[in-house]
């Protein structure tokens, strides 16, 4: 039997399906290129607006004709969508199954060992006891796609409940995983030649597994980070995501120190804004944040930050709006993920909140805030003219190799060869331009 998974949204939801993939291979289902002729179709699903679920629902219209073709065609979606138990259509009650019909089953990811067991129902697959085996989601060996990055899961679950996320609902409290676990999976990876490790979890600051050394005297992550960087084969550590509320200084003391802790860091702020930030339940004021830039950039002068920002948050004002682009060109942050609010059923803000910035004002905040981000994006970008640097090769596309420099810099040179990916090659820089940075390799 054939499956086909589909991913959305964050890097944790792909490192998810890796994970998911794993579980499908020992059961004996082989991978398909789409759709069209699998067998079983996963949805691993993103909730971070309601566009992003509305376009899920909109699927249900094209797989109706599909399950008419094929009879045995089961469906089922994991992912921030799924913030309720999980389960077979007739076995729990679950909205997704009164919109889309032809949805089959539903799990949350913290659910997964589940999975065997619904589909052992459903397509009377075998396999599902010798899955059982093991034992937990951390447990499960991932499939790896890109062989040169991986996403490395250090903890699942958040305990922090800012007021527009409904990541906690979704994935449960924070769950971390042993140290010896996750040095396990570098390593692997490193022996299949795995070049930048990215490490994921919604709060990778409170990381707390239960065999930190007590002794060492910095956070069980600074002591992560410490063995990571060990690691034969490891270059670069990316971590994903930061709170700037729980950022030690112990982390930020190893910027400069371990070899392979880029010239990045991707600190999300959301708002420039106290007032804002208050309503929003993030417990950081603006302060707090130019005295983590002012840290770090102690470290490295010459660091690259990115970060993410919500625009038109329940009541922000003008002010409080350009509160944020002030203190975005204060820091010099040189990329930002920029998003549009939008009110999460069941979240605290849904609740407390009116959802009140009319959609024109919230469209031109994300418009001023991208041409800010460009301008300081450029600027930034010029010191690399003339410059080498060393990049990750991701893909060929349109005549061009592109990948990322240590500084998460978009970089890229003519070439066609598809042997590239997964390689570091050396351009220099002739064309910084805002999103990317243009050479020829040397
Ligand atoms: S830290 Fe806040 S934004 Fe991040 S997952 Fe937890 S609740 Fe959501």
């Amino acid at each position: 039997m054939k499956y086909f998974i589909q991913t959305y949204g964050c890097q944790m939801n792909y490192s998810d399906s890796e994970r998911i993939t794993t579980i499908l291979h020992k059961m004996g289902y082989t991978k398909t290129d789409g759709f069209q002729d699998a067998d079983l179709i996963i949805l691993n699903t993103c909730s971070v607006k309601q566009k992003a679920e509305d376009r899920i629902y909109g699927l249900g219209e094209i797989f109706a004709p599909m399950k008419k073709k094929n009879p045995n065609l089961k469906i089922g979606i994991t992912g921030c969508m799924i913030r309720e138990a999980s389960g077979i259509r007739n076995e729990v009650k679950h909205d997704v199954f009164r919109i889309m019909p032809t949805i089959d089953f539903v799990f949350q990811i913290k659910d997964l060992m589940q999975l065997p067991e619904i589909l052992h129902k459903l397509h009377h697959t075998e396999g599902a006891e010798e899955v059982k085996d093991l034992c937990s989601y951390f447990h499960i060996d991932p499939t790896v796609t890109n062989l040169a990055q991986v996403f490395i899961p250090i903890s699942s679950g958040c305990n922090n409940f800012c007021s527009y996320c409904i990541v906690p609902y979704a994935r449960g409290r924070e769950e971390c995983r042993p140290m010896a676990d996750i040095l396990d999976e570098v390593k692997k990876a490193a022996k299949r030649e795995a070049k930048e490790i990215n490490l994921v979890g919604q709060n990778v600051n409170t990381y707390k597994p239960d065999d930190t050394d007590p002794e060492s005297g910095e956070s069980p992550f600074a002591q992560l980070l410490r063995k990571i960087d060990t690691v034969e084969g490891v270059d670069r550590i990316r971590f994903y995501t930061v709170h700037p509320k729980d950022m030690t200084d112990d982390v930020i003391n190893l910027y400069g120190e371990l070899k392979s802790m880029v010239p990045h860091i991707h600190l999300p702020i959301q708002s420039g804004s106290a007032t804002v930030l208050k309503r929003m339940n993030r417990h950081y004021t603006p302060d707090r944040l130019r005295e983590l830039v002012q840290k770090l950039r102690a470290r490295l002068p010459d660091m690259s930050i990115s970060t993410d920002i919500i625009v038109g948050f329940c009541g922000e004002t003008e002010e409080e709006f350009m509160e944020s682009c002030n203190l975005i060109e204060e820091l010099k942050i040189d990329l930002i993920y920029v998003s549009k609010y939008s009110e999460r059923k069941g979240t605290l803000a849904s609740e407390k909140y009116k959802d009140d910035v009319p959609a024109e004002v919230k469209k031109d905040r994300f418009f001023r805030i991208t041409e800010l981000m460009k301008n300081i994006s450029h600027e930034y970008n010029q010191q690399f003219k003339g410059e080498k640097v060393k990049i990750l090769v991701e893909r060929i596309r349109k005549g061009y190799a592109d990948g990322k420099t240590p500084e998460f810099k978009m970089a890229r040179f003519k070439a066609d060869d598809p042997k590239l990916i997964g390689k570091y090659v050396t351009i220099k820089v002739d064309k910084p331009m805002e999103w990317c940075l243009e050479g020829k390799a040397v």
